[in-house]
């Protein structure tokens, strides 16, 4: 077979199954028990709230497999400063919280069982991480992962893996970092923790090319279409490319390029007031229906439909074959 070049050659152009035309992965992240009687609804209101609406599309279209983001122990209640006058003070607010924030433990998992009960049921769903407690002192807040030594972040996920295993959840290594950051120290972190993909950038305007680099949220100039290796090999990326403000077009044009249509969803509308476009609603599950319900029309069992670790770990193999 001859393998599409490249001029890149961490970019895995190469990473789909024979005989598929494409790769669709779906993730969500922010997830944890948060209710609607809490700051916000993130999952606890368990089948009335938002897992319900996503769990619906999932049986609407059986071959969708999806990702959850999950954080261990969330803490953020406002993703920006609201302490107005010490966001001003130099030092000090760099040693504080610029924003409330729930009490450690709080939304700790193994502190709700109907919610992780609830997740280990969901159909078609893998487990990976998104934080310990999504939330970071100083002015940005809604960050977790900023200056911290290859040592704190080693601990940081070494407490995440603990409260996942306490709470018998079935998980694969794989992160998406609060709000798309991932420093040199937590990337070599996930290297020496024997993680197998990272999913860092976002990119929902550049048009789609073979060469496109994401260049939006997070990490710039990977692949905004296909796996791409990083960490000297040692790690998959894996892109997001869609959402639910993009047109069923930019869709199209990742599947003709033999892409990884990877699209996102947060699982929170609103966080504090500030709405998120591809939150979880009726509007958007709706869309997602129409979205996939056209593209198996009309590309049927060319479609590869994969969790983000399955298609990393197949990426991974492809590589090392060639
Ligand atoms: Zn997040």
């Amino acid at each position: 077979m001859e393998v599409a070049m490249t001029n890149n050659q961490n970019v895995i152009q190469n990473f789909l199954p024979p005989g598929k035309k494409a790769a669709i992965c779906f993730s969500m992240d922010d997830v944890h028990p948060g209710k609607s009687s809490n700051a916000y609804e993130a999952g606890g209101d368990l089948e009335k709230g938002a897992l319900g609406l996503v769990e619906n599309l999932l049986l609407r279209h059986p071959e969708l497999k999806l990702t959850i983001f999950l954080t261990a122990d969330w803490r953020m209640v406002n993703p920006f400063p609201t302490y107005k006058i010490l966001s001003k003070i130099p030092v000090l607010r760099d040693k504080i919280y610029l924003a409330p924030v729930m009490p450690k433990g709080t939304m700790q998992l193994r502190k709700h069982p109907e919610f992780v009960e609830y997740l280990k049921k969901m159909p078609n769903t893998e487990i990976a991480f998104h934080g310990l407690h999504h939330v970071h002192k100083g002015l940005l807040t809604n960050l977790e992962f900023q200056k911290q030594s290859f040592n704190d972040f080693e601990n940081i996920l070494a407490e995440i893996e603990g409260e996942f295993k306490a709470c018998g959840l079935n998980f694969q290594k794989g992160l998406c970092p609060p709000n798309w950051l991932a420093p040199e120290n937590l990337i070599n972190a996930m290297v020496a923790d024997n993680f197998s993909f990272l999913a860092s950038s976002r990119d929902l305007f550049t048009p789609v090319s073979k060469d496109a680099k994401s260049n939006m949220s997070g990490l710039k100039g990977v692949s905004m279409i296909y796996p791409e290796r990083i960490a000297n090999g040692k790690l998959i990326h894996l892109p997001a490319n869609f959402n639910a403000t993009r047109s069923i077009d930019r869709a199209i044009e990742i599947i003709e390029h033999n892409g990884l249509l990877s699209i996102k969803a947060h699982v929170a509308k609103s966080l504090a007031g500030h709405v998120l476009y591809d939150g979880v609603d009726e509007v958007y599950m709706n869309y997602l229906d129409t979205l996939l319900t056209v593209l198996k029309q009309k590309y049927g069992e060319q479609l590869w439909f994969g969790t983000m670790s399955e298609i990393a770990s197949y990426a991974s193999q492809v590589e090392l074959k060639n």
